[in-house]
């Protein structure tokens, strides 16, 4: 098949989360599986320099915004056989030091930057000379696509318009902007309604996303199913209700790229470990603590967290747990940013622990592999999540992952209460810190028991967690999409 992706972040180009992992790895292992792969993102301040081998393509861009023409070009580069990358050029827009925000504030302008990108995707599904079959966008930034690849085809003004797919990474995140940005589409107004890309008067990008696609799916199937009730809906369970009647909203889980996250061949870790030889994985901690500046002690447990600082995150509960279970012997180190409150509450618990916490605000890829792999259990109380990836990551690292029973993590976790022998993690069911805490004693009596501890990572790493079987599922949707809805 020839797929075109579109999303607002890939790696190692630009991230915020997990879509700029998903995307760029669904791209390289839908390329592996043979078929001919696209992705359009925007080129953000750094790429060039960093990827010098990037090309201008010579393409012109003839669509307007509303009264306007924006133009811009098109640059590309092909990481992988059978993927290209397509990095819209448009300094107005994308030259910025941040991807959606600076200093905690979005951008004014956000929904003109990605209608632009909207346009510029539709635009190359439509002229790229391979023609692609499939045109698959994610989240808000991209929402519009399938709407305007629906208009061009209603139209009459595209013979075999692709296939739609949507994929919601996050429900929360709807891209809502004022009424009058609906005329930056230049679409009639009969789309702009409360059955399409209409909310309370406002325009409402991801809205349109799972109106308007041919197929909707969501990165595992227990939120996909959690999205249709009224708790976790968002305010639109009753839409992806009616897609679910038809047929046409599918969960499926995310893979791990293990070229990527692996901890035999990995240029930010101090030692390689695996399955049969764990030995690297003691010389990661005792490297890891010496850069936190924790004391080095291979018998405390070392306790990790990486996330954006948000209230999805459940690092509210995660607070509360450790105000309590720190009086304990365990270290934990948290690498996050966002949220100034959050930021500011976990530097404050490092000052107060300062042998037992450490907080690094900020962003930093290596560090994240560096706790992935030096840490005994990795903790992620998130209130709702969508599908997650650092407690997959946990798993292949050896990191005994501890975490909410919601979403993803319900999928790609295995406590022993579900299954004692195959158990690899932790899970815990209400949203407070004394339910957190509970499941930390219980990390810590495993702990204190290394053989039960080897199981628990023995089972975590021989987990399967690649893109294979989600790459196998994406093509039954890409193919089962093609047919009329129920
Ligand atoms: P979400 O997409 O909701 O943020 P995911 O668990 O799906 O959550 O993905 C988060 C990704 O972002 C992971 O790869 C994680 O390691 C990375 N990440 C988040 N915060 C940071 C940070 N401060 N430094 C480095 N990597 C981070």
């Amino acid at each position: 098949m020839r797929v075109l992706l579109a999303s607002s972040e890939v790696h190692p180009y630009s991230k915020t989360g997990g879509l700029a992992d998903a995307t760029a790895a669904l791209g390289k292992a839908l390329a592996k599986a043979g078929h001919r792969v696209g992705i359009v993102t925007p080129l953000y301040r750094g790429v060039r320099e960093q990827f010098p081998a990037l090309r201008k393509l010579d393409w012109h861009f003839d669509f307007t915004l509303d009264g306007k023409f924006p133009g811009g070009e098109v640059w590309t580069l092909q990481p992988t056989k059978g993927l290209t990358v397509y990095f819209i050029n448009h300094p107005e827009y994308y030259d910025r030091p941040g991807i959606y925000n600076e200093h905690g504030t979005d951008y004014w302008d956000n929904g003109e930057r990605f209608i632009y990108l909207c346009k510029c995707v539709t635009h190359l599904a439509r002229y790229l000379p391979w023609r692609p079959q499939v045109v698959h966008v994610s989240d808000w930034q991209t929402g519009l696509v399938p709407l305007m690849i629906l208009h061009q085809a209603r139209a009459g003004r595209w013979a075999e318009p692709p296939i739609s797919c949507f994929t919601i990474h996050n429900l929360s995140y709807q891209g809502w902007f004022p009424g009058a940005a609906y005329r930056l589409t230049n679409l009639p107004t009969e789309y702009f309604h409360g059955q399409g890309a209409e909310q309370y008067g406002v325009l409402n990008c991801l809205k349109a996303g799972i109106a308007y696609s041919d197929v909707v799916t969501t990165v595992s199937p227990r939120y996909a199913r959690e999205i249709t009730t009224q708790e976790h809906g968002e305010g639109l369970d009753w839409l992806l209700r009616q897609r679910q009647g038809q047929g046409r909203l599918v969960g499926i889980l995310n893979g791990v790229d293990y070229e990527e996250w692996n901890t035999t061949h990995n240029r930010w870790l101090k030692a390689a470990y695996s399955i049969a030889d764990l030995q690297g994985k003691s010389i990661n901690k005792a490297a890891l603590q010496r850069e936190l500046g924790l004391p080095i002690r291979p018998d405390i447990p070392l306790f990790g967290t990486i996330t954006r600082l948000a209230d999805q995150k459940g690092v509210d509960i995660e607070l509360g747990a450790l105000e309590e279970m720190l009086a304990s012997g365990m270290q934990f180190v948290l690498l996050g940013s966002g949220s100034p409150l959050l930021e500011a509450a976990f530097v404050s618990l490092a000052k107060r622990f300062p042998d037992k916490v450490h907080a690094r605000i900020g962003y930093d890829h290596g560090l994240a592999h560096r706790i992935e792999a030096g840490c005994d259990f990795y903790l992620m109380p998130s209130r709702f999540e969508p599908c997650g990836l650092n407690q997959m990551y946990s798993l292949r690292y050896g990191t005994i992952p501890v975490v909410r029973r919601t979403g993803g993590l319900d999928d790609s976790v295995i406590d022993a209460g579900d299954d004692p022998v195959g158990a690899n993690g932790i899970k815990f069911g209400n949203y407070s810190s004394s339910a957190l805490s509970e499941a930390i004693r219980k990390a810590l009596s495993i702990f204190a028991h290394p053989a039960v501890l080897r199981h628990y990572q023995k089972n975590g790493m021989r987990a399967n967690l690649g893109w294979d079987s989600a790459v196998a599922r994406y093509e039954q949707v890409y193919i089962a999409a093609s047919t009329p809805c129920k």
